[in-house]
């Protein structure tokens, strides 16, 4: 059951605050006596208004029972209706776009609940920034997580033109650019395992992009309204770790 989507019980106490709301304010017409702040409209905060730590730990929750093979139970029929009209997602997620990283999966999340940005590599680029701010600033989701992955072929193609000098065809080499300064970054430290370190490089210089960005996620992010952080899942265990 999505914890999120309103209910229909729900549904049916706001009508009930809606009605009590109105016979407030008919209450306020007739007596001199109601207070000034009855005859405002009762608002329900939105379910997504949670502090970015909250946010963060559903996350990693969810994607401890999705490691232990045990996910909620979810009615995907339940809350549909109030999807159709609006979205609280509590965090937006920046992943790769390999077809082994399914985000909702992974955090074991329902509809409507992760703002999920994908393309290979996990980088930040000027389009997939603008869906973030828009998470940020439109929607208030209080997370954004940039999430790499163990053996990433954007990574290892990156590592591969960097250490062989080859060049990629069709729009290949703009991805590549966008990793290559993690992949170089992670050289210089002399790893064992270079694709992991460059993994985590990436996932660590993207979060620094949103840190770094100007106005919307720097001033949501110094105002405590969202939190960023990296992350690396493992293909094999199912497990998020935090960089
Ligand atoms: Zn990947």
């Amino acid at each position: 059951m999505c914890e999120l989507c309103p209910p229909a019980t729900a549904r049916f106490s706001r009508r009930r605050l809606m009605i009590s709301a109105a016979s407030l304010t008919l209450a306020a017409a007739t007596s001199p006596l109601m207070p000034a702040w009855a005859e405002e409209p009762l608002v329900q905060p939105n379910p997504n208004a949670i502090a970015p730590d909250a946010a963060l730990d559903r996350l990693m929750k969810g994607n401890a029972r999705y490691a232990a093979n045990a996910p909620e139970q979810r009615d995907f029929s339940a809350g549909r209706a109030a999807r159709a009209t609006a979205q609280y997602p509590i965090a937006a997620i920046l992943s790769c776009a390999d077809s082994r990283v399914a985000p909702e999966l992974l955090f074991d999340q329902g509809p409507g609940e992760l703002f999920v940005v994908r393309l290979a590599g996990n980088f930040v680029n000027d389009d997939g920034l603008a869906s973030l701010e828009f998470a940020v600033k439109v929607l208030g989701v209080p997370f954004i997580m940039v999430l790499g992955h163990s053996a990433c072929g954007a990574v290892d193609s990156a590592i591969k033109v960097v250490q062989q000098g080859i060049t990629l065809p069709g729009h290949l080499p703009g991805l590549i650019d966008a990793i290559k300064p993690a992949v170089l970054a992670a050289e210089a430290k002399k790893p064992a395992d270079l694709l992991a370190a460059a993994t985590e490089e990436n996932v660590r210089l993207n979060v620094q992009r949103l840190h770094d960005d100007k106005p919307i996620v720097s001033e949501a992010l110094a105002a405590k309204k969202v939190g960023v952080a990296g992350g690396v899942y493992d293909l094999a265990t199912g497990k998020v770790t935090l960089t």
